[in-house]
């Protein structure tokens, strides 16, 4: 089967919905349409799109900022500019990025437009989060990043794709495991918190079987063992976390649907 074949562009598709939501065009008639629905239930839907991208941004140039060199970003999405490789190499041209996501649209794109330099490499790895084995065993992986030297690990607006019957802490604990100390982790995952329960109930029956909406207690517990160390702010809105170094003005959290955190790897 080639890759142009397992793309089903009659059924709406996380990446591409996100895609449109942030304002770009690889996206289909069912992409917007559901779109459109979550947006209905959810009017500021963009506004908590690109605060989340914005999270991104700050979360890595905060890694950056502690020496983080190489990075693993899982549900990276279809590449919307600047990417994790291109934050990460602003400070540092030879930082080195893998990428993962499991819809084999966003592969075709990062193919294209996520592609490396002489110094900082970059690789794209079509695996699903679920199966974190296989994509520490990836041999892409391994000619990419040092596992012996600290790593950024990204899980953004990803989560809420994972079940708790996918079993998130095991997934969460077999990658933290293989990074060593000095690492960090940044994550952000839709909440519920922030918005009336009718609002909450409304948004849910649109979306995926799979969504799995998260309060900022219940993100916090995925990550609750001791070598993992809470950034202060602690989990946050993601419009809210390291605030001061965002766009100004900051929109009222009630509009932006997601919480985040950041974590150091002791
Ligand atoms: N991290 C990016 C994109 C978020 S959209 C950002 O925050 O801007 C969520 C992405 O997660 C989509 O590209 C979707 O294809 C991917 N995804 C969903 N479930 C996944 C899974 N089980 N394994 C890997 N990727 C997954």
């Amino acid at each position: 089967m080639t890759e142009h074949s397992r793309i089903d562009t009659s059924v709406a598709h996380p990446a591409r919905r996100y895609d449109y939501l942030l304002g770009g065009k690889d996206n289909f008639e069912a992409d917007r349409q559901s779109a459109h629905e979550i947006e209905k239930r959810h009017p500021t839907a963009r506004l908590s799109a690109q605060e989340n991208r914005f999270f991104m941004h700050r979360a890595v140039r905060f890694m950056t900022g502690r020496g983080i060199r190489q990075f693993l970003d899982i549900g990276t999405g279809i590449p919307t500019s600047p990417n994790t490789h291109e934050i990460a190499q602003e400070s540092d041209p030879s930082a080195r990025i893998v990428y993962v996501d499991n819809d084999p649209l966003v592969l075709v794109h990062a193919r294209a437009l996520l592609t490396g330099t002489e110094a900082g490499r970059t690789t794209y790895i079509e695996a699903d989060l679920r199966d974190p084995r296989q994509i520490l065993s990836d041999q892409e992986l391994k000619n990419t990043l040092d596992l012996g030297e600290p790593v950024g690990l990204l899980l953004i607006a990803v989560l809420h794709f994972i079940r708790d019957d996918d079993d998130p802490v095991a997934i969460l604990n077999t990658l933290i495991d293989a990074l060593p100390s000095g690492s960090y982790l940044a994550a952000s995952n839709a909440t519920p918190e922030y918005m009336p329960a009718e609002q909450v109930a409304a948004l849910r029956a649109v979306m995926e079987r799979q969504w799995r909406d998260r309060t900022g207690p219940e993100l916090r517990a995925l990550f609750d063992r001791p070598d993992v160390e809470l950034v202060a702010p602690g989990v946050q809105s993601v419009a809210r976390w390291w605030e001061q170094d965002a766009p100004q003005p900051r929109p009222a959290v009630e509009s932006v649907a997601a919480n985040g955190l950041v974590a150091r790897i002791v």
